[in-house]
């Protein structure tokens, strides 16, 4: 059985943040240390880790994050001009919470997806 992190008690509102939206599946709630304008975390309400984690009937919620993004972006009024969808994964990903989440990040340009370093 995977360790709970903070998010889960985000998801169960027993610890604050400026959440955004929920449902049966997913929960959004705005980053703490924001990189942009906008900078929200869409979450799957079930514990899964990482990516890696991801099992077949997953496959409702991982689809839901994205109609979920799609529906914030256009509330935060970033849609027209764009924005990025990000998701680490374990540590050459540099994920720090080990509960799955989607960044959506927007409200400015953000340059290139990665810093071009020797491969
Ligand atoms: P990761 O590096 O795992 O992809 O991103 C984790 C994100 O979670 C970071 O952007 C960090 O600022 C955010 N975060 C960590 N702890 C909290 C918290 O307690 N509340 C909120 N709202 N965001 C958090």
């Amino acid at each position: 059985m995977a360790e709970e992190t903070i998010f889960s008690k985000i998801i169960r509102k027993e610890i604050p943040s400026e959440m955004l939206y929920q449902d049966d599946l997913v929960t959004v709630f705005r980053d703490i240390n924001p990189v942009a304008p906008t900078h929200v975390l869409i979450v799957p309400n079930k514990l899964i880790p990482t990516v890696d984690d991801i099992e077949p009937e997953d496959e409702l919620t991982m689809g839901r994050m994205l109609v979920v993004a799609k529906k914030i972006a256009r509330e935060e009024g970033i849609s027209d001009d764009g924005y990025r969808l990000i998701i680490n994964c374990k540590e050459h990903g540099n994920q720090e919470v080990p509960h799955i989440h989607m960044h959506l990040v927007g409200g400015r340009p953000l340059g290139f997806m990665l810093k071009r370093e020797p491969t």
